[in-house]
């Protein structure tokens, strides 16, 4: 039997927002690595990381299943972002090294491949349409087949700029405002104008960032059906999911959503309602290989699909992860892109591999990717990482904060 002796943080990038769980066994040279980064709580993590071990300090690095049952109700209450998170570094570390001891990647341990590589959809954005439309074009020409349509920042397409929006007297002078209203006029514009210039050969995805009112959510998605998305991303809020169901009998416009969830009472319900085409959950937030391949399944039998989370803050690790669920996940959807720095890619021996629209992994034991532990400690700048990361408020004309 192999042991569990170890488990430790490894905290890297710049900024020092990736933590990367490492498990480490009796068995010399024998280790696993999995992502337990939270961008906005990595020394909450690295404290939680701590929390756990001495819980699985000991135990037989072959019970995957039982060690994952084990830390989540280890604290009683379920479903912590930060536990789960941490849950989910070691599971994937778990996986790493019974792929090592098997001498098999870990997609064959899931039953083998279903597909050859991964279609991975890319991000465009512009601040006008012209620009947008360039970076659409650009992004066909690597290969995309799908690509996700943003104007401007992070709600863009929604903004009013401050000074012309009407803002109280006493109010805070916001540089711009969220208007629920220039959204539902913009977006729209956006994708005539994508779908004019472009045709409708290409697929298209659109994130809303949950900041519209639910009711101005179920417009907009009418709103855009002509345009026949590949999918619409995070149109409601995780508190605002029961509108769902208004959306389905307004319009036939495909929904993603879960980027933002943690618990399963959240996408069961979405699931087994049919009420989301794509399932959105994050690999790192949703308990790791072992529960998204859970996931997985429910959604298979409801004509769901997957499409977990990347997004600039994940790190090269829970991308490898995801990767070796959509490898052979009958009812994978789309893989959303990442791409890292060359020193971050520098970090992490094996990472996947993004070329042409396409992630590949590789054949090595294990998720196959590995991390360069005197590199990490390198580039991460410690005055930086000493700093606490905050969401970035969006707020309407009258002050009040936009949930994200
Ligand atoms: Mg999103």
């Amino acid at each position: 039997m192999t042991k569990i002796t170890e488990i430790k943080p490894i905290r890297t990038r710049v900024n020092g927002t990736w933590v990367i769980v490492k498990v480490l066994t009796d068995q010399p040279g024998l280790y696993g690595i999995g992502s337990a980064s939270d961008h906005y709580r990595a020394k909450t993590v690295i404290a939680a990381i701590e929390t756990i071990a001495p819980l699985l300090i000991g135990r037989d690095v072959s019970q995957i299943e039982d060690i994952w049952q084990s830390v989540y109700t280890s604290g009683y209450w379920r479903n912590d972002s930060i536990i789960n998170t941490v849950q989910a570094g070691i599971d994937m570390a778990l996986w790493d090294i019974k792929g090592k001891e098997a001498n098999m990647p870990v997609y064959q341990l899931l039953g083998g491949v279903c597909r050859s590589a991964v279609p991975a959809y890319a991000h465009a954005g512009g601040n006008d349409l012209a620009e947008l439309e360039d970076d659409v074009r650009r992004y066909m020409e690597e290969g995309y087949q799908v690509i996700r349509c943003q104007l401007g920042p992070y709600g863009g397409g929604g903004f009013i700029e401050g000074a012309k929006a009407g803002q109280p007297q006493n109010g805070r002078d916001l540089p711009r405002v969220f208007d629920d209203e220039a959204y539902l006029e913009n977006i729209p514009a956006m994708f005539a104008h994508l779908r004019d210039k472009l045709g409708f050969g290409v697929k298209l995805t659109h994130d809303v960032h949950e900041h519209l009112r639910p009711h101005n959510a179920v417009a907009l998605a009418k709103l855009l059906e002509p345009y026949r998305l590949f999918f619409l991303e995070d149109l409601l809020s995780p508190e605002q999911v029961h509108w769902y169901r208004q959306v389905r009998q307004q319009c036939t416009t495909p929904q993603a959503m879960g980027e933002l969830f943690i618990n399963p009472h959240e996408w069961t319900p979405l699931i087994t309602e049919r009420l989301i085409d794509f399932v959105r959950v994050r690999v790192s937030k949703g308990g790791g290989i072992t529960n998204c391949r859970k996931i997985a399944h429910l959604c298979e039998w409801f004509g769901v699909h997957t499409a977990w989370q990347e997004g600039g803050d994940n790190d090269p690790v829970n991308q490898m992860a995801a990767v070796h669920l959509d490898l052979v996940s009958w009812n994978f959807g789309i893989q959303e892109e990442n791409h890292f720095a060359p020193e971050e890619y520098d970090l992490f021996p094996g990472h996947a591999r993004l070329e042409g629209g396409y992630l590949y992994a590789n054949e090595q034991p294990g998720l196959g990717i590995d991390i360069d532990e005197a590199k990490a400690a390198a580039l991460l700048d410690p005055d930086r990482a000493a700093k606490s990361m905050f969401m970035a408020e969006d707020r309407r004309v009258d002050g009040t904060v936009v949930r994200p």
